[in-house]
């Protein structure tokens, strides 16, 4: 039993990372099992060094003990590399040239569970076309989800307290794997990194639910092993509204400097106590 805690170093901590840290904690010294720390700072542009410090020495307050030094996604570029090599080599990712702005003027673009689900610009262009502009235009890589989903057939997890669900991965469109800016997108990182580490109980925010369809499409196509998954309720400040980087009076190193114990909070939460004002919500 592996469970793991995976922030991104792009702002501090909040009352809701702590949350899910000490869900996941909790259930992994419960079974006996193994607490990993992965730091997910492969977004070069807002992923800061004194984010990492600060949220190990966040980790450390709250009394939440781990397995082994933080594995950093920036170390398994290689992993990433090759996998993507090896669904460009099945031909089920192609590069795309889109901007932004291209993919916002795109009458036909709706919105999915990520974001705007790509119109499909690039997907089928011209092969001489692809390689000269390769060689010269800034690119994406993204998923043929068509392709894709024909190949995987139909997706199950098993999400705790409800049993199997079905994963939809086709809603999401032609999601990115690999962006111009950072060699691998969150989807691809997390779901390698998952298998690689041997995780056997991913538990999260409900935010990341959607995000399940996706990573469980990628563990069949690049027959990764297939966990369990738990997306526990968010944390909501007073406005009712689910906690953000900008929340700075709910960031742990606030509540530290109040002067709060971080190994009662933890039991607090654990136990689904939150300081007042606070509540857990369902999205
Ligand atoms: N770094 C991701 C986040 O903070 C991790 C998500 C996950 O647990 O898969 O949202």
């Amino acid at each position: 039993m592996q469970t793991r805690f995976a922030p991104s170093p792009t702002g501090e901590l909040h009352l809701g990372h702590a949350y899910s840290a000490v869900l996941a904690h909790g259930a992994a010294r419960a079974a006996n099992g193994r607490f990993l720390i992965r730091i997910d700072d492969i977004d070069g542009s807002r992923s800061r060094e004194e984010h990492v410090a600060a949220a190990l020495a966040d980790l450390e307050w709250l009394g939440i003990d781990r397995d082994g030094d933080p594995l950093r996604q920036s170390d398994r570029l290689d992993s990433y590399a090759a996998a993507l090599d090896n669904l460009r080599a099945r031909g089920l990712v192609y590069p795309c040239f889109c901007t932004r702005a291209d993919i916002a003027a795109s009458l036909s673009a709706p919105h999915g569970p990520s974001g705007v689900v790509y119109p499909g610009t690039c997907r089928n262009l011209p092969d001489a076309e692809r390689a000269r502009r390769m060689a010269a235009e800034p690119h994406c890589w993204r998923l043929d989800m068509g392709r894709a989903t024909a190949e995987a057939g139909k997706l199950l997890w098993q999400e705790a307290g409800q049993g199997l669900r079905v994963a939809d991965p086709a809603a999401h469109g032609d999601i990115v794997l690999a962006r111009k800016d950072a060699p691998a997108s969150y989807h691809l990182a997390s779901t390698l990194d998952d298998a690689a580490l041997g995780v056997t109980h991913i538990i999260r925010g409900a935010d990341l639910l959607a995000s399940t369809d996706v990573h469980r499409l990628l563990q069949a196509l690049l027959d990764l092993s297939v966990p369990l998954y738990r997306h526990h309720a968010l944390v909501c400040g007073p406005d009712g509204k689910r906690l953000a980087k900008r929340d700075a009076a709910a960031s742990l190193a606030s509540l530290r400097v109040a002067g709060i114990d971080g190994p009662s909070l933890a039991a607090d939460l654990a136990a689904g106590r939150l300081p007042a004002g606070y509540s857990l919500q369902n999205p």
